[in-house]
């Protein structure tokens, strides 16, 4: 289990945190979001830590210039809708390799490489977080759909993930259902309700008095989540 005890320490103006961790095998060292923390197993004392920082001193400095140059205001601590929830953007520059996205746990860690220039920067990181945004929709999406599906005992074809100003979901005649992909930044109850209402047009294809008692059945609250969507509906952005 990670030790959450951390213990903050300052190296002659150098402020970094420690934390213990029982599977570190050796002392980790990483640079992100303008912070500095250190990692080591319970059995290696402070004092080594402090020794191992020191003598990375020039390559921590530089780390963090590094990254107040490429992130300027953006660091740290951005903060990313998503689900109705707000995750924690971590980058970290590298040596080498393409631009890269992971998520775990709430935090979304992106990798930009040294040899993206400076004018290049803002743009390529957007198209990749929009790539990743779309990415998890389809994921989100697809899971929910089959939910859903499988409750209300209805078939659809398959879905489209689109990038619409205004529209949040549609359902064609053939049975596919086309989703925005902005979705993914509502709460997840809102995505619940646009995924219901779409695959109930497989049964009714208008807004009758009939989709609407339908509708209820499904989810009695909808009209909480309907007139979020008209309320929040544009703030759904990146
Ligand atoms: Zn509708």
């Amino acid at each position: 289990m990670l030790n959450r005890k951390e213990k903050k320490q300052d190296l002659d103006g150098l402020k970094y945190s420690v934390k213990e961790d029982g599977r570190a095998r050796r002392i980790i060292l990483t640079v992100s979001d303008g912070k500095v923390e250190v990692t080591k197993p319970p059995y290696v004392p402070v004092e080594e830590v402090n020794k191992f920082v020191g003598s990375n001193r020039d390559w921590i400095l530089e780390r963090l210039r590094e990254q107040k140059k490429v992130w300027g205001e953006m660091s740290p601590g951005v903060k990313l809708p998503y689900r109705g929830r707000r995750l924690v953007l971590k980058p970290f520059v590298i040596g080498c390799g393409q631009i890269r996205i992971d998520y775990k746990d709430g935090v979304v860690y992106l990798y930009l490489p040294r040899s993206i220039s400076e004018e290049e920067r803002q743009e390529r990181i957007y198209q990749k977080l929009r790539w990743w945004y779309r990415k998890r929709a389809r994921e989100v999406f697809t899971e929910r759909l089959g939910h859903f599906a499988a409750i209300m005992n209805l078939k659809y074809n398959r879905l489209r993930v689109k990038d619409q100003k205004t529209r949040w979901g549609s359902c064609s005649r053939k049975g596919n259902i086309n989703l925005n992909w902005r979705l993914i930044l509502a709460p997840s109850s809102v995505i619940d309700y646009v995924i219901i209402h779409e695959l109930l047009h497989l049964k009714h294809m208008n807004h009758s008095a009939d989709f609407w008692k339908d509708l209820a059945g499904f989810l009695p609250d909808y009209k909480l989540q309907r007139n979020w969507l008209k309320e929040n509906g544009k703030k759904l952005t990146l």
